[in-house]
């Protein structure tokens, strides 16, 4: 029986065909350039409301100064704001950062702790930031619930809540645990090259012929990968969304 020769689809087939689906596309991967688990936390802080490729912009500069968490720790809040600044709320990212750095030399011998129950307890470290973290860093299978994720999500009907809290619990029960991140990641990529916030490229995407908000209807079955998405390929920045001003950088994400 094909795909769409089901009677109905359940959340459940939605989330592991479209798993499946972004899987052949996208690698899953973060866009954030890092060496290790401590970049990966402090890039990933810096994330907040802007694009990746402003935190690549800087952060070479900022882990050349800073290479861990002891050297950060006892950094210049001003210095540290002039090497930042690109990536917006400089202040409240500067110190949230050498805050976070304090707490890993306190209480973690330097070092990023591999369990979302300590990850939480840093400072400017939420939910989001720990699965990012845990998944791309340690290989731990941890679904992050982004912008992108939170809006692909409804879409696709996965999910109806609008807590990402809620909604990791939803996906994280539709599939098995090593399709977590490379799902989270994916949908984030595909967030931001398709699926896009105002205007979803319901023509060009994969996942089309399946999503219940898909502006587009394929007529007896899977409608093929077109050309455009076919050839979307990675690109440190390259269409990415700018986020919109919102909740500012320090508070958990
Ligand atoms: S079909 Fe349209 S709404 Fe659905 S995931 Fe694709 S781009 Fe988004």
């Amino acid at each position: 029986m094909s795909e769409l020769a089901k009677p109905r689809m359940t959340a459940k087939d939605r989330a592991r065909l479209a798993a499946d689906r972004l899987k052949a596309l996208y690698p899953a991967v973060s866009e954030l350039e890092h060496r290790n688990a401590f970049q990966m936390l402090i890039a990933t802080i810096l994330s907040a409301q802007t694009t990746d490729r402003s935190v690549n912009a800087v952060t070479p500069a900022l882990f050349a100064r800073y290479p861990d968490a002891a050297a950060l720790a006892h950094a210049n809040p001003a210095e540290v704001e002039a090497m930042i600044k690109p990536t917006g709320f400089y202040h409240v990212k500067a110190k949230t950062i050498i805050a976070a750095s304090a707490a890993l030399v306190e209480r973690f011998h330097g070092e990023v702790p591999p369990r979302i129950e300590d990850l939480v307890t840093l400072p400017g470290v939420g939910r989001k930031t720990a699965n990012v973290v845990l998944g791309v860093a340690f290989g731990i299978p941890g679904f992050a619930v982004d912008t992108h994720v939170k809006r692909l999500t409804r879409r696709l009907h996965l999910t109806k809540s609008t807590d990402p809290v809620k909604i990791e619990a939803e996906v994280t029960k539709m599939l098995p645990p090593e399709e977590w991140t490379g799902f989270s990641l994916r949908l984030i990529l595909h967030g931001r090259r398709i699926c896009l916030a105002r205007t979803p490229r319901c023509p060009e995407c994969v996942l089309n012929d399946f999503c219940p908000s898909s502006t587009v209807r394929a007529k007896g079955g899977r409608r093929p990968l077109t050309a455009t998405a076919a050839s979307v390929r990675l690109g440190h920045g390259r269409g990415t969304v700018r986020k919109r001003p919102g909740r500012r950088p320090g508070t958990r994400h």
